[in-house]
């Protein structure tokens, strides 16, 4: 497998990323990186060209690193979506949703599921959730 390489260019970094160590003395490239996902243990490849990307244009911090897959990650991203949803609602219509048992069903689900991804978020809410049921 050839290893991709893109140039770094640190004057495109957040500005948050100014105290870091390698702003200062950055390295000439991106390399890619190979990780295991967090959640599903599969190989994946965050590359040179991602990096770039992630920190030059989304402006990510320099010091952000990938736990998950494409795959999950997409997942996650579709859960945390939802639950946002669903917080939406609870805050507007809490009196009626606490009585609704395919509505704490459904986000009870989504909440555990997310779980899977990022370990120890919402355990305050799952337990409420579960005392409703
Ligand atoms: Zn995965």
């Amino acid at each position: 497998m050839t290893r991709g390489l893109s140039v770094v260019d640190p004057t495109q970094w957040a500005s948050n990323c100014k105290g870091v160590r390698d702003y200062h003395d950055p390295p000439t490239h991106y390399i890619d990186i190979h990780y295991r996902c967090n959640a599903c243990g599969q190989q994946a490849v965050f590359s040179a060209t991602e990096q770039k990307h992630t920190y030059e244009v989304r402006k990510q911090h320099i010091n952000r690193r990938r736990t998950l897959c494409p795959a999950c990650n997409g997942e996650h991203y579709r859960l945390r979506l939802r639950d946002r949803e669903m917080q939406r609602r609870w805050l507007a219509e809490r009196a009626t949703l606490r009585h609704d048992r395919v509505f704490v069903e459904e986000w009870l689900l989504v909440l555990v599921a997310a779980a899977r991804y990022r370990r120890g978020v919402n355990l305050g809410m799952i337990k409420r959730l579960r005392k409703l049921l």
